[in-house]
């Protein structure tokens, strides 16, 4: 699928020093190692709604840990997938009497625009979970020839054949130490996973299962819903966290470096796809697992039910500057719940602007030093705050400059705020 196109990230004299993130498997603020090639997947949007704020900061999040990882000087190799077809998109378009394809299709569009618009770098490979739907059935083929998935008995209506994958037995595997078992990337105990699970699209109720927490892999045709072939399986489509993981798997190195996406897709979601590809491979899926806090409006949770979401397409057609929504969720650091306000967005329009006036009174001299404390900032774990607080120091001398302004130390602090927080003076 065609992704977004990136805009040039200026080039900086210096590089990034050491970067260390929180890996979420650890509990820990953890080294990243360096290699000459780094590579990260972002899971991507389920296309059957805008791009609210929730998502938008997700997004600036891993581009920030992309920004930092290219100011080292290494390639990044960055893949993200779209969920193009999964339930919440078909219960939208059956609610909404929109074609499913259609819906997504446009939401796609949309993602797009304000990705752009945000200044977020495109990944390098964005892949539909439709169009890898080739690669996902042999994989959950040979999950269920090495006795890690079951085919269920349909009751109550339901056909037979939906696959699950058997949590149980395919974290008795393996002793080796890098093996999976359950709880290893969330670190959760199961009466927290149960009620996570039921919570975010898993069935623990459905009959037949060996393990209420076992995942859907493959679900089997039914009437009126979309479905594609699946040889051995039977027509039908698959589960999401298979899809990522068989996505992730073929366009990345095994480990990739960094698994990320907002907090809530810890459990179930990383979890299963980090069992899905130690089953597959005998490798782990990712060396670090990095999560997004959650963002709610006004100090409540945002969500579709509540009628709350601030959506970025919105504020901009409204005529709101996009760097100054990238500013107001760099202003939290990327790890934090947060709350979007007025006030939080009042205050990053003002230091934009401030920050445009200081750009113009740059002192002689003074590039260098801000470039270093920005990136001493963002190498602890993508600390932008850290960041733009040196920023705002620097802008207060700035502002009281009475010297001629320097045209060098002026460029070098506009290439930095571009290159490393993505924000354009
Ligand atoms: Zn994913």
């Amino acid at each position: 699928m065609k992704s977004w196109t990136s805009r040039p990230v200026p080039e900086l004299p210096g590089s990034m020093p050491q970067l260390r993130l929180f890996d979420t498997a650890v509990g820990g603020v953890v080294d990243v190692e360096r290699q000459a090639e780094q590579s990260m997947y972002v899971c991507g949007i389920t296309p059957y709604d805008a791009t609210h704020m929730g998502h938008a900061a997700s997004y600036v999040a891993f581009d920030l840990l992309n920004r930092a990882w290219r100011d080292a000087g290494v390639r990044v190799s960055y893949v993200q997938n779209v969920t193009d077809i999964d339930d919440p998109l078909l219960e939208r378009a059956t609610a909404t009497g929109v074609d499913w394809r259609e819906l997504a299709q446009s939401q796609i569009e949309l993602f797009h625009s304000d990705m752009d618009a945000l200044n977020v770098l495109a990944p390098d490979h964005y892949i539909g979970a439709v169009e890898a739907i080739p690669d996902i059935v042999p994989a959950i083929e040979q999950l269920l020839a090495d006795g890690v998935a079951y085919r269920v008995h349909g009751t109550d209506g339901e056909p037979d054949g939906d696959v699950y994958y058997d949590v149980e037995t395919a974290g008795k595997r393996s002793d080796a130490t890098d093996a999976w078992t359950l709880g290893d990337v969330s670190g959760l105990g199961e009466t927290e996973m149960l009620s996570l699970f039921a919570e975010r699209g898993g069935d623990p109720a459905r009959s037949g299962k060996r393990n209420a927490l076992d995942p859907l892999l493959w679900r089997v045709a039914r009437d009126g819903e979309p479905n594609w072939p699946g040889a051995t399986l039977g027509d039908g489509r698959p589960g999401w966290h298979i899809e990522c993981t068989v996505i992730a798997q073929k366009h990345l190195p095994e480990p990739f470096t960094v698994q990320g996406g907002g907090s809530d897709l810890i459990f179930p979601h990383h979890e299963m796809g980090a069992g899905h590809a130690y089953s597959l491979s005998g490798i782990p899926l990712a060396r670090h697992y990095a999560h997004a806090g959650m963002v709610g409006l006004d100090g409540e949770k945002m969500s579709k039910s509540k009628g709350n979401l601030v959506l970025v397409s919105k504020l901009r057609a409204a005529g709101e500057e996009p760097a100054a929504i990238r500013l107001a969720i760099l202003a939290n650091h990327y790890r934090a719940d947060w709350s979007w306000t007025e006030e939080t967005f009042e205050s990053a329009k003002s230091r934009l602007a401030r920050w445009r006036e200081a750009r113009d009174q740059a002192p002689a001299g003074s590039a260098a030093g801000l470039v270093a404390a920005m990136r001493r900032e963002l190498a602890n774990d993508l600390n932008a705050p850290g960041a733009i607080a040196a920023i705002d120091q620097w802008a207060v001398e700035a502002l009281d400059n009475n010297s001629e302004a320097s045209a060098l130390d002026s460029a070098i602090i506009s290439d930095a705020v571009s290159a490393l927080l993505g924000v354009e003076l």
